[in-house]
């Protein structure tokens, strides 16, 4: 059995929440950076700084620390290294209600019957509630984890400005847990982790047969389209202004496109490797030779798609908790399956050898997935039989 979370993030913009919940923020806000300051303190301390007396400081470290045991999340405060600054969201116990169990007080207790998400335990004084509305999607994405077995062990809330655009917002995380049971396995789902224009190649490997393949593409038109009036706009934009607004605006929908791709993708590919009961292998590119795309002749236009770091992210997040084996690989993709050789790279991503063998590029790791289907099948065994 395999311990594994996933965290629905909710957001809020602060210019749209009703004015009886605005209201509320700054003291929210405050408590934030009390606890952020105990924190720090206490990071520094390496643990021995005592614990808060009054509420809601008190409440926040305790639920703060028993969540960093369970999370992992303060690994590194844990093996001694001492942050500047620990800049955490406040942390609370949570329950969620589906249908009409009894409220039992905990610090975010989520309704779904009503759509509300109320936020309570974060002032001194119990009754202050912050409350929050829960959307369709929102609850789609619960009542599936629900089906699925996850639990809402914690949540956490904090405000800030979001990395793309600056303005405030109020984040509500809801981490539900879920004991996966790893699955038992057959196959190979190959996946080939390339530039993220080219598409992203999986096949279906059992033995020394490739089953089924297939590739996931995005818009690249579109997305080729953005990113040269992202250009425009940027040889625009001098130093401040409209074009320079514009420019950003166009990076975050570029950004935001990119991510829902790569999202969906990730979906996809579990899906389609749990349907057939096949282990993951991912084929990453060894960082030489991205970093080798990166500096050279490549198009400054097409590095975006380069970074795939956040689909890697997603893909071993639910191949944890859907309890599907994963793992990294680096496959070859120039060298020739059959004899051992590098091969010769030919136009419109063709490779060929001297020895007679001839592919598209994509195919290769797939083949080279099929000659090594023992090696890599192995070692999920034994990660199967590891206890935790
Ligand atoms: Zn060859």
């Amino acid at each position: 059995m395999g311990t594994a979370y996933r965290t629905l993030v909710l957001r809020y913009d602060l210019s749209r929440l009703p004015p009886n919940v605005a209201e509320k923020v700054p003291a929210l806000l405050k408590v934030q950076e009390e606890f952020r300051r105990w924190a720090t303190e206490w990071a520094l301390s390496g643990g021995k700084e005592s614990m808060p007396e009054r509420s809601p400081l008190k409440y926040f470290a305790k639920v703060f620390l028993h969540a960093g045991r369970t999370l992992d999340w303060l690994y590194g405060v844990k093996n001694g290294v001492k942050p500047k600054r620990l800049r955490p969201p406040l942390v609370f116990d949570a329950q969620l209600r589906l249908g009409n169990e009894k409220d039992v007080s905990r610090g975010v207790f989520v309704d779904v019957p009503k759509r509300e998400v109320r936020v309570r335990r974060w002032s001194g004084k119990r009754s202050e509630t912050i409350v929050l509305s829960l959307g369709d999607k929102a609850v789609e994405w619960i009542v599936a984890r629900v089906r699925e077995g996850g639990r809402l062990v914690l949540a956490a809330a904090w405000v800030g400005a979001s990395r793309r655009s600056r303005t405030a917002k109020l984040y509500v995380a809801l981490v539900f847990r879920r004991e996966a049971t790893p699955m038992q396995l057959k196959r190979l789902f190959v996946v080939d982790l390339n530039a993220l224009h080219n598409g992203v190649a999986w096949a279906v490997v059992e033995g020394e047969r490739i089953l089924k393949r297939g590739v996931l593409r995005p818009d690249v038109s579109k997305l080729m389209h953005l990113q040269k009036r992202i250009a425009e706009l940027d040889s625009l934009c001098a130093n401040k202004g409209k074009a320079c607004e514009e420019a950003m605006a166009a990076k975050s929908r570029l950004w935001r496109m990119l991510r829902s791709f790569e999202d969906d993708v990730a979906k996809e590919l579990i899906w389609l490797a749990r349907k057939r009961k096949a282990a993951i292998v991912v084929d990453v590119p060894y960082d030489v030779s991205i970093r080798r795309l990166k500096e050279g002749g490549y198009v400054a236009e097409r590095k975006v798609f380069l970074n795939f770091g956040h689909l890697r992210k997603r893909l071993r997040r639910l191949a944890e908790w859907y309890g599907v084996p994963y793992r990294e690989e680096h496959l070859y993709s120039t060298i020739c399956p059959r004899c051992g050789a590098e091969m010769e790279e030919l136009p419109n991503r063709r490779v060929r050898c001297a020895c007679g063998f001839e592919a598209h590029r994509d195919e290769v790791p797939v083949l080279w997935a099929v000659k090594r289907f023992r090696e890599l099948t192995s070692p999920f065994l034994k990660q199967i039989i590891k206890p935790g």
